[in-house]
């Protein structure tokens, strides 16, 4: 018999490519294994929310864990902790049909987490060419002039999700098609372990020998001179036989240091996409599918909220999601906008300035704008008068995390896609023109201090 904490590592090695890192992170890493017996496996959690939301959610993620661990079903007994020593066990049933099935070996061989699919891939503007170059690549592998195709862009803005989605494909659709997907820190360490091993020619013949090689992040690869030899050779052969290479990068290629031109060349020969920071449709429409695939409810305007002030990462925008269910599990209290408000500060780690409404901002707009608050919330279209409005649209969304709608109130009546727009001209104007960005930022600060 394993040991517990064996069987466990084995469970949670199979729930981590089911899971986001986040739903991992969050409800799994809290977890202690306690012991295991013939009949059950008993797990510790920190409370009574996380057991009722572990089995609600992953009890049956567990369960087809312990089968593949152990070719047998056990009970799931759960520990919680009640304030120090008193403990108190819950007796589970294994059930037979487990949520979510993993077929025996499926993406385990290929390292691919099969949430990272086409399907739960939102398009948006900024990730289109991605997304369409990444699928017919994933449809004809090999047999497209995108070859190596390369995604690079910002963290978190879906790179591995893609590149992961090409090898879920390939391997739905054709059972056979060998696929390697490494990150290539993972491939120089791998590397230099067959240095030390005297396992060269292995390594060079386990990376040649496949038909899709997918290969995430290599701007690790810069300075790594003896690994982008490797790296150089693995893909003149795969190229050669037609075998497809996509890879991702954190930056466009001619800014990766350290990295020998002959590679950058090659990279350069076939296809280069970028992926750029969604827009707030998109941005919503990707919360929205998140909360669909994982049947939660939460009102429109929260993940709107969410969506507003998370911008430049998806990973991050998921984490604010989940701590919100985290924090409204936690307390027993339905999830609103000031519980949002709350989680959201401890993602990003910074304040959203609570107790701030949107009359102050259209106060504060105006005596610094010197634009009268009539005028502000009026319908007049002079230039600078707009622009005033936009600005008190937009740090009404920043800071108060009002719906559109509510702000479109605010301001004369007016509909959401105006206050769309009016943040989204704002935004942009913030990124081009700094004397701008300063005074926005002037504006807010006035309001905070
Ligand atoms: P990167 O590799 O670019 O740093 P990831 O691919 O790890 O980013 O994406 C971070 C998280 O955001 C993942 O959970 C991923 O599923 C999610 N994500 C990113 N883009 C999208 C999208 N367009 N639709 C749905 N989920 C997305
Ligand atoms: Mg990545």
């Amino acid at each position: 018999m394993k040991s517990v904490s064996n069987l466990w590592q084995t469970v949670t090695d199979q729930v981590k490519s089911s899971v986001t890192e986040q739903t991992y992170a969050t409800w799994f890493e809290p977890i202690t294994p306690v012991s295991v017996d013939e009949s059950s496996l008993v797990i510790q959690v920190p409370s009574q929310f996380y057991y009722e939301w572990i089995d609600s959610h992953y009890r049956q993620l567990i369960l087809s864990g312990i089968k593949n661990a152990i070719d047998r079903d056990l009970q799931i007994k759960y520990r919680i902790e009640l304030g120090g020593n008193e403990s108190n066990e819950k007796k589970i049933k294994p059930d037979e049909k487990p949520l979510l099935f993993i077929p025996p070996n499926y993406n385990k061989k290929a390292q691919l987490n099969n949430r990272y699919t086409f399907d739960f891939f939102v398009e948006g503007e900024n990730n289109q060419l991605a997304k369409a170059a990444t699928m017919s690549v994933a449809e004809s592998p090999g047999q497209t002039s995108f070859n190596p195709l390369l995604i690079y862009g910002g963290v978190g803005l879906g790179k591995t999700h893609l590149l992961q989605a090409i090898g879920n494909y390939v391997i739905q659709k054709n059972q056979i098609t060998n696929i390697y997907y490494t990150t290539s820190e993972r491939f120089t360490l791998d590397f230099i372990s067959s240095i030390q091993n005297n396992k060269t020619a292995e390594f060079s013949a386990k990376c040649r020998n496949v038909d899709v090689l997918l290969v995430d992040d290599i701007q690790f690869l810069q300075k790594k001179e003896q690994t982008q030899e490797q790296f150089f050779h693995t893909f003149n052969e795969l190229y050669q036989q037609g075998k497809q290479v996509v890879l991702t990068s954190d930056r466009h290629p001619s800014e990766l240091y350290g990295l020998k031109d002959r590679l950058i060349s090659r990279f350069q020969s076939g296809l280069m996409v970028d992926i750029q920071p969604p827009n707030l449709e998109t941005r919503i429409a990707i919360l929205q599918k998140k909360a669909e695939e994982d049947g939660l409810d939460i009102s429109y305007d929260i993940l709107e909220f969410i969506a507003t002030n998370v911008r430049n990462n998806i990973r991050e925008m998921e984490g604010a999601l989940i701590k919100l269910l985290a924090h409204s599990s936690l307390s027993h209290t339905d999830v609103t906008m000031e519980l949002a408000r709350q989680a959201l500060q401890e993602t990003l780690g910074k304040s959203l300035q609570s107790g701030i409404t949107i009359n102050d901002i259209i106060k504060s707009v105006s005596s610094y704008l010197n634009v009268s608050e009539n005028r502000l919330i009026g319908k007049g279209r002079k230039k600078e008068i707009a622009l005033a409005r936009q600005i008190a649209m937009y740090l009404s969304r920043e800071m108060v995390g009002s719906s559109l709608e509510n702000i479109g109130l605010h301001f004369g009546g007016r509909d959401h896609t105006t206050v769309i727009h009016a943040c989204r001209t704002v935004e942009k104007k913030i990124e081009e023109k700094q004397e701008f960005a300063r005074q926005v930022h002037t504006i807010r600060n006035r309001m905070i201090n």
